[in-house]
């Protein structure tokens, strides 16, 4: 977990999403934020995830596969805007095409992880 940060420069981007980061982590490590199970299953083992990175605190707790699906879908559909935002079901083969990037880059950020 503690791969924050590599040689690479940051994006102001990924900056704002490190930094939203934190500030959240601060929050939930006062008590000020808890914990959920993810939204999606009720898993407990949860990562969080944060829809706009201009505000920390509102935070969406969900599972690995839960998040990463929430990831493809934003990516997926940055074409057309934001308006998927509520869907988080992706179709399987879909899911297995993320895997896939995932084994093969290491590169790839969640925020909240
Ligand atoms: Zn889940
Ligand atoms: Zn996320």
């Amino acid at each position: 977990m503690r791969i924050f940060r590599k040689n690479n420069k940051m994006t102001p981007d990924q900056k704002k999403k490190d930094s939203c980061r934190s500030y959240a982590n601060v929050y939930l490590s006062r008590g000020k934020l808890v914990k959920e199970h993810c939204q999606v299953c009720g898993e407990k083992k949860v990562e969080m995830h944060h829809e706009d990175y201009n505000k920390p605190l509102e935070i969406k707790w969900l599972c690995r596969e839960h998040h990463l699906k929430i990831h493809v879908e934003h990516y997926n559909g940055g074409k057309n805007g934001k308006s998927k935002k509520k869907k988080i079901f992706i179709t399987v083969p879909f899911f297995k095409y993320l895997g896939s990037i995932f084994k093969n880059n290491n590169s790839i950020k969640l925020c909240g992880v």
